[in-house]
């Protein structure tokens, strides 16, 4: 499983990385960035639900 961002829709508020902080990060971008390659099995339930949970819905699970 992985996850991506619309960098169109994500408005950087940082409500994914409240959930999942070692797979969404803010930093200095005005978009939030991803961890590189696929989501940790143990990680799955945090990040479908930063998925779900995202003001903008600018996250999606893809393969
Ligand atoms: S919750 Fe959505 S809008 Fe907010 S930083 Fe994450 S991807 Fe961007």
């Amino acid at each position: 499983m992985r996850v991506k961002v619309d960098p169109d829709l994500c408005e950087a508020n940082g409500f994914c990385e409240s959930i999942a902080a070692d797979i969404f990060e803010l930093g200095d971008e005005d978009v939030v960035q991803i961890a590189d390659g696929p989501v940790p099995p143990g990680r799955e339930i945090d990040v479908r639900a930063a998925v779900e949970q995202c003001p903008r819905a600018a996250l999606r699970i893809v393969d």
